[in-house]
């Protein structure tokens, strides 16, 4: 099976010693051939479930292989410890962040809250990446169900760039 995509071929291949190649949250990826060092973006949409792994051919004729990273969109069943402050009441507590997606949040509060839906909340823990990324953003909360709360970030943006690269 072949699929042709402007100049460049790419078709479902086999083969180890493989490139990885993340998939952005648009499901392009932007390949650079290893000759000529053309740059490609692909839309891999249509890969997402049947080609992880791809050979690609670049105009110049050089082949080479790559497998496709999808990025899930949210993580589950997380358990880092971290804290909140709502600075406008000068409140401040223990929680654990048990979900974050590319938009938000999903903590539960160690002890009783005095959080209120619509407040702004700063939010500090550190990611469980090899770097242990500390993060520190500002959400909005959005829903709260005894200690555990849902919020999304304020500056929707920033969050994008550093989910996506860690
Ligand atoms: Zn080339």
């Amino acid at each position: 099976m072949k699929k042709t995509l402007k100049s460049t071929t790419i078709k479902k291949m086999e083969n180890k010693n493989i490139k990885t190649v993340y998939v952005d949250d648009t499901n392009k990826i932007t390949v650079i051939c290893p000759k000529c060092e053309i740059e490609k973006n692909i839309d891999v949409t249509n890969f997402k479930d049947t080609h992880k792994k791809l050979k690609a051919k670049c105009p110049c004729g050089e082949v080479f292989r790559l497998t496709l990273e999808f990025r899930q969109t949210y993580r589950k069943n997380l358990r880092l410890t971290g804290e909140y402050f709502v600075q406008e009441k000068n409140e401040k507590g223990d929680i654990l962040i048990e979900e974050i997606s590319a938009s938000g949040v999903r903590f539960s509060c160690l002890k009783p809250h005095n959080i209120f839906r619509d407040d702004l909340v700063e939010l500090k823990f550190n990611l469980d990446n090899p770097m242990r990324t500390e993060i520190r953003e500002l959400v909005k909360i959005i829903w709260i169900n005894d200690r555990n709360v849902g919020a999304k970030y304020i500056d929707q943006n920033r969050m994008k760039r550093i989910w996506f690269f860690t």
